[in-house]
């Protein structure tokens, strides 16, 4: 590839961030929005397109620098035709053709994915799976996305929507989830959840940052709620593991920022609770790429797919 420059994109529930890299996928810029600037899939896909020709711009490149566009959408998409199914937490967006209407309006040639599978590849390219054979990798934030690495590859499923471990209910009955689910682990230990809990229990709100460093001296209200989210994303850990005898779970996402009581309890959930084999092979990491997963998995896919790569 002739020293092309990437763009990577991820748009989650909250930030709207796009990265440009070199070749060599360094950061050359990054820049965030928020998601909420954007109220119809049509002004967020003007935002987009807005936010990639501002970075072409405000690098002094031109189109022709541009080797392509990688694209994490918050939820399932059909890669083969580009087209984003639904976003749990973004309402409007039903069937939506993501990939064709950014290839014309840029004129560049874009890749779109789901925003778990690219953190998945960044992580397993470059970060905490990198050299597992098998590894589930978890982002926890507003939703709980999940993607898969088997026999060493991104696993999409039959229709590109595989590693959804965010909507795989954890009760017989429970809350209604956005998904159209019960009791999904997501309405369990989704950002907002964990933040309605908090209220509850502190009679005020706090941030989750804030939540952490309280569990870290001790506070035992806080220490209780971490390891409750713990204790009921270790049990639908419990459940994968048995399933795809993983070497390597990934976890990240602003919530693994909880540190050591969270993944402590997901240990110890899946220790004693999972089968002996899968339990004995497995471990629990934190994501290595942090906020940046996203974009480098954007970035990784354009070098995948490119033609002019
Ligand atoms: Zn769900």
């Amino acid at each position: 590839m002739k020293n092309k420059y990437i763009i990577g994109i991820d748009l989650g529930g909250t930030n709207l961030k796009i990265a440009l890299f070199d070749s060599r996928l360094s950061f050359k810029q990054k820049k965030f929005f928020s998601t909420a600037e954007f109220s119809q899939p049509q002004s967020l896909i003007e935002g987009i397109v807005r936010a990639v020709f501002e970075i072409i711009k405000e690098n002094k490149l031109k189109k022709s620098d541009i080797l392509g566009v990688g694209v994490g959408l918050p939820g399932p998409v059909d890669v083969s035709r580009g087209v984003a199914h639904f976003f749990p937490n973004i309402p409007g967006w039903i069937d939506v053709p993501v990939e064709k209407i950014l290839r014309k309006k840029t004129g560049l040639e874009v890749f779109v994915d789901n925003d778990a599978n690219l953190m998945c590849l960044a992580e397993f390219k470059l970060g905490s799976a990198k050299g597992a054979k098998n590894a589930v990798c978890l982002t926890l934030g507003t939703g709980v996305g999940g993607g898969l690495i088997i026999d060493s590859k991104l696993y999409r499923g039959s229709s590109y929507a595989a590693g959804e471990i965010g909507h795989m209910p954890i009760n017989l009955k429970g809350r209604p989830c956005n998904c159209g689910g019960t009791a999904c682990l997501e309405s369990y230990i989704g950002n907002r959840r964990i933040a309605c809990l908090v209220k509850k229990v502190f009679k005020k709100d706090i941030p989750l940052d804030e939540l952490s460093r309280m569990a870290a001296r001790n506070n035992p209200k806080a220490v209780r709620i971490w390891e409750d989210v713990g204790e009921k994303l270790g049990v639908a850990l419990v459940s994968v593991v048995n399933l795809l005898n993983p070497d390597r779970i990934v976890i990240g996402g602003g919530v693994a920022n909880a540190g050591r009581i969270l993944f402590s309890r997901i240990e110890e959930v899946i220790i004693t609770r999972a089968m002996v084999v899968q339990a004995a092979k497995v471990k629990v990491f934190k994501a290595k790429l942090g906020n940046d997963a996203g974009m480098l998995g954007g970035a990784l896919l354009v070098k995948e797919n490119s033609k002019g790569s």
